[in-house]
């Protein structure tokens, strides 16, 4: 086929792909109760349902009026009994801020300056398609399909839009696939190396709970649909413990803060144990029936004394005493864990011995007893995977797997075997939101390296790109919502046709596909048949629940046995089947100092926490709407009275925060927030929009965690200055 007839074919393909899209999308966007008499080009005000994308754990479900194909109400959906009706304020506007913001990109664009300078013009589908198809190609031919990198994220959860297409296209490819460990990299092997599951107490079943322990997770502002079953187990008397190195908005509210020293967790831990088994604390006839590696625990723990560990926790031995005490007595006790244990060094131990808790106590034996931690092994069960996972089935798969927390070290490793000469970047910020940014703007201002972004705005990292692909809103596409923080499914209707040129991230992939000569029946299926298909199910978990059903409905809770106590009896998940205090693969959890030069230490001697508390933006998300930014304010600094003092800082000084890997300008506010020797800064602002151009991942390391290769964010040394 010479090259004319080849871009007539592309063409064609390029238009019938956006049209056939389109029309399908059309037709059957529409609720069933709808489809007979209204459309979207109607004066009729037709009700779509959908659910929020981002990576949170409570997935709320939402409806979405609209007439003449334009959004005239949106707002979460009362019916739903555990989002009711609620979304949190980052996305009661969504609409406006995102899908009809007046910066959205909505058309494709190529880079005509520099990379990073964000100088680009419009280009079109096809042009742009054609372009990176045929420098693919020759990269392949060149370099091996291993040189393209995947690089999606969780910009959406909504499962197809996040994934489905995306991993046919790059299996079919041999590509290189991204291990996405920043969130959950290190505390989901961790737990399921003790549990086998992070399936735990139902969010629902805290009410039943009577003392709580919320284990570095901010509940009021990143769980908000939790925090009402918090209040609710307070109410029938409940003790609620906080256990966290920062005051956060849910610290304040506990009855008992424990503020550790940051990664200190698994020594407190199990310090806690020690208690517990030297004063006869533990459920014996629990750990002798459904335990393994007892023994070896208890012989290890000895050398965790409340005494020695005080000084490694920063806390008074009488409070380890008592919180152990405490927490053995709850009648039942219940763990809250999410991601905040995980981000430093000894971040896979600290969730395992946090995990191992339960097991010592017996809590689990109680409804509203044990752990809870994730949910999304309900939706790994229910829905049919082996139609969105389609991807594993096929002959072709990625060869190497890279770890996204390592992106900058990757993206300028020019000894790598081989090289990545190409990124595909969707659903993902790295310039934001991953560690050592600088290293990772360096790597991306390879003028070697084909990057392609899919975005709604030109973001930090969407700036970096040769060409950037306008993507789909929540609004715009059809999708699957699951959750990993509580027990909903829900379906994703598009409620308006897509505006501009923006298309699905599903369909970029599919017309890459084609692009690249790939013809595979896989690449046609298109989003509402996999919608379909993941309903398609005979689990269980959705007896009675359909596509027809999710349509009418937009949501369903899964039909779980009730009470829902996984391991009142054991049944563990692993192996073994029993809960095992010493992993196969790390041992027993152990506290381990991280270990930094004497330079180090007197270079960069206070330790910086970068956390998400910023209620307005999402990681990256929404950090450019303006009202959400004047709602937030400027990031500050948080440092204690005592290392201010020794600085000569006073509140409001305009501060220098740097190391060896950046340097970051916010202004100081002396608090008691944080430890002496210990600051923090939000994260999630874009470092472009605050002054100096640098934002905490210009500051964070990019060393990976004792388990799973997660990120150690918080094991990041600083200095500060008055700038
Ligand atoms: S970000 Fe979380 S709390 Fe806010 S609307 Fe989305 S799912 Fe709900």
């Amino acid at each position: 086929m010479n090259k004319k007839e080849s871009k007539i074919t592309r063409r064609k393909f390029v238009n019938l792909g956006a049209k056939g899209y389109a029309s399908v999308q059309l037709a059957c966007a529409l609720p069933v109760s709808v489809l007979a008499n209204t459309g979207r080009n109607s004066l009729e005000t037709s009700t779509f349902h959908g659910v929020c994308y981002h990576d949170c754990p409570d997935s709320c479900s939402w409806e979405v009026k609209v007439q003449d194909d334009k959004v005239i109400s949106f707002g979460g959906d009362k019916a739903n009994p555990f989002t009711a009706g609620k979304l949190c304020g980052k996305m009661e506007t969504f609409p406006d801020d995102i899908t009809y913001h007046p910066d959205r990109l909505l058309t494709p664009m190529k880079r005509i300056g520099k990379k990073g300078e964000g100088k680009f013009e419009p280009i079109s589908w096809e042009q742009a398609i054609g372009e990176i198809g045929d420098q693919l190609k020759q990269t392949i031919t060149e370099h091996g399909s291993e040189s393209v990198l995947s690089h999606g994220y969780m910009g959406t959860q909504s499962i197809v839009q996040k994934t489905v297409m995306s991993s046919r296209f790059f299996a079919r490819m041999e590509a290189s696939d991204i291990a996405h460990t920043i969130c959950g990299g290190a505390v989901i092997p961790a737990n399921f190396e003790v549990n086998g599951t992070a399936m735990g107490v139902l969010p629902e079943d805290m009410v039943h709970s009577r003392y709580i322990i919320l284990w570095g997770t901010n509940t009021k502002n990143s769980n908000v649909h939790q925090w009402p079953f918090v209040l609710k187990a307070k109410e029938a008397g409940a003790k609620i413990i906080v256990v966290d190195p920062f005051v956060s908005a849910t610290a304040k509210e506990a009855d008992w803060h424990i503020q550790p020293l940051p990664g200190t967790d698994v020594a407190l831990a199990l310090s806690m144990m020690n208690v517990m088994i030297n004063e006869d604390l533990v459920d014996q006839d629990y750990i002798d029936n459904y335990t393994s590696g007892y023994k070896d625990l208890k012989e290890h723990v000895k050398s965790y004394s409340p005494k020695s560990v005080s000084d490694i926790c920063g806390l008074p031995e009488e409070d380890i005493i008592q919180f152990a005490r405490e927490y053995a007595k709850g009648d039942p006790s219940l763990i809250r864990i999410l991601v905040g244990i995980e981000h430093n060094y000894n971040g896979g131990d600290g969730t395992r011995a946090v995990a191992i808790l339960p097991s010592l106590t017996g809590a689990w034996r109680k409804l509203g007893g044990g752990l809870m931690h994730l949910t999304f092994e309900m939706s790994g069960r229910a829905l049919n995977w082996e139609r969105l996972d389609f991807h594993r089935q096929m002959p072709t798969q990625p060869k190497r797997t890279l770890n996204m927390v390592q992106i900058g070290q990757l993206l300028n490793n020019l000894n790598l075997d081989p090289v990545i000469k190409s990124i595909f970047i969707y659903n993902s910020n790295p310039m934001v939101t991953s560690p050592n940014a600088n290293l990772t703007k360096k790597g991306l201002e390879r003028e070697d390296l084909l990057t392609v972004v899919l975005e709604h705005f030109m973001t930090e990292t969407a700036k970096y790109a040769d060409y950037v692909f306008p993507a789909t809103t929540q609004l715009e596409h059809w999708d699957i919502g699951d959750s990993w923080g509580q027990v909903y499914i829900n379906i994703n209707q598009p409620a308006i046709t897509p505006l501009g040129e923006a298309k699905p991230n599903s369909e970029f992939f599919r017309i890459m596909a084609h692009e690249m000569g790939y013809t595979d029946e896989c690449f046609k299926e298109s989003d509402m048949d996999l919608v379909k298909s993941a309903f398609d199910s005979d689990h269980p978990y959705l007896d009675g629940i359909d596509f027809e059903y999710m349509q009418k409905n937009g949501w369903a809770r899964y039909k779980i046995p009730e009470p829902f106590l996984p391991h009142a009896d054991g049944n563990f998940s692993t192996a073994s089947g029993k809960c095992e205090f010493i992993s196969q693969s790390s041992g027993l959890p152990t506290y381990k100092e991280v270990s930094y030069t004497e330079k180090e230490k007197t270079d960069h001697p206070l330790q910086l926490l970068t956390i998400k508390n910023t209620k307005g933006f999402h990681n990256s998300s929404h950090a450019n709407v303006k009202h959400l930014q004047q709602k937030e304010g400027l990031p500050w600094l948080d440092i204690h009275a005592d290392d201010a003092k020794a600085r000569d800082i006073q509140n409001g000084d305009e501060l220098m925060i740097f190391n060896q890997r950046g340097k970051v300008i916010l202004e100081a506010k002396i608090s008691a927030r944080i430890r002496p020797g210990v600051v923090c800064m939000p994260h999630g602002y874009w470092p472009s929009l605050i002054k100096g151009g640098q934002a905490s991942n210009n500051l964070t390391d990019d060393q990976l965690t004792d388990i799973g290769g997660g990120a150690a964010l918080q094991d990041c040394r600083v200095q500060v200055a008055k700038a």
